[in-house]
């Protein structure tokens, strides 16, 4: 039997995998718990939250995001990649930092503006 907390909203239910069963999940909220047990313990996926380096700006490193979830084991290279990444005051939230990463169709992308430093 494993445990996992569903992160899918923030009621977090505690789910438990029955895999000696064929998967049987209980203690799912909804079925959106079974569908994230499943993906959990076959293709785990995360949405990455980072900052990168950011030039001409008051704060030197500018928030950003993956727009959407990317296999669990590519995060660390996604990072790497990332740190070569300089961007140039100035930017506005949702602006495109990398396209299609990790094999998927996910971009990373800025989450707030930065104006230039005055
Ligand atoms: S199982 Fe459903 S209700 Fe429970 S945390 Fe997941 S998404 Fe939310």
């Amino acid at each position: 039997m494993k445990e996992l907390i569903c992160i899918v909203c923030p009621k977090g239910c505690r789910l438990q995998v029955d895999d000696e069963n064929g998967h049987t999940v209980t203690g799912q909220g909804c079925p959106r718990g079974e569908a994230y047990a499943r993906a959990e313990l076959t293709h785990p996926t995360r949405v990455l939250t980072t900052t990168v380096r950011i030039e001409g700006a008051l704060h030197r490193r500018c928030p950003v995001r993956t727009n959407g979830p990317i296999p669990r084991e590519e995060i660390a290279g996604l990072m790497r990649r990332l740190d070569s990444v300089v961007l140039q005051a100035p930017v506005s939230a949702g602006q495109t930092v990398l396209r299609q990463v990790c094999g998927t169709n996910c971009d990373v992308v800025t989450t707030r503006d930065m104006e230039e430093e005055g």
